[in-house]
């Protein structure tokens, strides 16, 4: 990858380019210096750079292994359509998704742990969907009950457990403001006091 960054993130530049109130440009230093930046235990990550070779859930080396995250966000308020309809929400938020992709270090680990998350929620849904058919074969109600209430785990086990970040926050220009970096990653990055 050529954009790859090999420095440590230790070793990036500490000085912090002017900010430009109320302009145009991005809010992120990124377009003048790009180097990433935290405020408490949010990271942020300016548009098109390259995150460093450490794993960003457990800060160890990543010895290379990257992983491409594709993170989609919309404004709070959006939510509240889901009151009027889920429908509605739907359209709304598909139009105004904010959507980035953050090249980050991801050890073979992590990898391994999420991988091993994500299938124990398919062998719950899986037993879920045994449950509903048992139900059917057997015209019992209980097997039915059972089944749906494993299905409905496995489902919420899954989507706790698949994303590897989660954004607070990303603007017109793909900047990202994520959360869930390992501490000891994040303490390496100076702090934003934009
Ligand atoms: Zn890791």
């Amino acid at each position: 990858m050529a954009d790859h960054i090999e420095t440590p993130l230790a070793q990036q530049t500490q000085t912090p380019p002017p900010v430009q109130r109320g302009a145009t440009p991005p809010p992120l230093p990124g377009a003048v210096s790009p180097q990433l930046w935290r405020q408490g235990n949010i990271l942020l990550v300016p548009a098109g750079l390259a995150l460093p070779d450490v794993c960003v859930k457990c800060a160890s080396p990543a010895a290379g292994r990257r992983r491409t995250v594709k993170l989609l966000w919309h404004e709070q308020w959006i939510y509240l359509l889901i009151l009027v309809a889920v429908i509605v929400y739907a359209v709304v938020a598909t139009i105004m998704n904010k959507k980035t992709t953050l090249d980050i270090g991801y050890c073979a680990r992590c990898q391994a742990r999420r991988r091993t998350h994500l299938l124990i929620a398919w062998l719950i849904v899986l037993a879920g969907v045994g449950g509903v058919v048992a139900a059917i074969a057997l015209e019992d109600g209980a097997y039915a009950a059972v089944g749906c209430v494993a299905i409905f785990a496995g489902l919420i086990w899954a989507i706790v457990a698949t994303p590897i970040l989660k954004p607070t926050r990303i603007d017109d220009w793909g900047n990202a403001w994520v959360k869930g970096v390992h501490q000891d990653f994040l303490s390496q990055v100076p702090e934003w006091r934009g």
